[in-house]
């Protein structure tokens, strides 16, 4: 069965002054997590302080981005094994403020995913439709463009090593979440998927995680479903004792379904 992930993406958030208590927090509150594995992506500037206070805790530490490249010409970028030599397992591709704000193309992102694997980390390939496309009822085109694109070229152990997450841009930080329906619909239907361009063995094994204005007080109805096996959490991963309530519930709900 799927272990639950729960992600807090900090985005750009956290000087050095309010990184630090907010790692010390979290990793004081979750020293036995329980079945579940937790990752915090602080900015880049601030790796290196939470990496050091994470040390030795069950967190691990992940990044909001990377480039494609392990060096060169790419000013203002990080390299993957810039990442890894910092203690990184993961890495957020493709989150919808960067495809949005910035203009990151499918394409690219799908570099940054195999790049990724190829440096040992986690890619975390993020998708997810914009309000207009959910009325247009284009939600399952938007996502399966972005899915089969992201992961487009690699073979079925590179694939088997990605975490998915599905993350609605009308509900990112805006205190609408998806209903767990609404979510499960889509998360089954991204899980079919990989079992075309993979196999059903690597879709029952791969974790799709939640992602749109999760709190802990909707996270038990969202990770109850079977198809939810984890959440990204933005906001309120900023929080440390709103955070591991979230977590908490993750492990809750895992234990309820008999996950392991
Ligand atoms: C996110 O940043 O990935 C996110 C889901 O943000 P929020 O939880 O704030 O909606």
């Amino acid at each position: 069965m799927r272990t639950p992930l729960v992600i807090g993406n900090w985005k750009m958030n956290g000087t050095l002054a309010e990184a630090r208590p907010l790692a010390s927090g979290i990793r004081d509150g979750l020293k036995r997590p329980g079945r579940v594995e937790v990752v915090v992506c602080p900015p880049f500037t601030a790796l290196p302080a939470v990496g050091e206070i994470l040390a030795g805790s069950p967190i691990a530490l992940g990044a909001q981005n990377s480039h494609h490249e392990a060096s060169g010409a790419h000013t203002g970028e990080i390299a993957p094994p810039m990442l890894v030599e910092l203690g990184c397992r993961f890495v957020l591709c493709g989150h919808s403020e960067r495809r949005h704000e910035l203009g990151e193309t499918d394409e690219q992102i799908n570099r940054k995913v195999a790049a990724a694997i190829r440096h040992g980390l986690t890619p975390v390939l993020c998708m997810g439709e914009t309000g207009e496309e959910r009325r247009q009822g284009l939600t399952f085109t938007t996502v399966e463009g972005q899915l089969r694109a992201g992961l487009a070229g690699l073979d079925g152990g590179s694939l088997a090593k990605c975490v998915l997450a599905y993350e609605p841009v009308w509900a990112i930080g805006t205190g609408v979440n998806a209903t767990p329906a609404q979510a499960a619909e889509v998360h089954g239907y991204l899980r079919g998927l990989v079992s075309e361009v993979g196999s059903k063995e690597i879709a029952q094994g791969v974790r799709i995680l939640y992602g749109g204005s999760v709190k802990a007080d909707n996270a038990d109805v969202l990770l109850a479903e079977q198809e939810i096996d984890g959440a990204l959490v933005g906001g309120a991963s900023l929080n440390a004792p709103g955070f591991i309530a979230i977590v908490r519930k993750a492990a809750r709900g895992a234990a309820a379904r008999g996950d392991s």
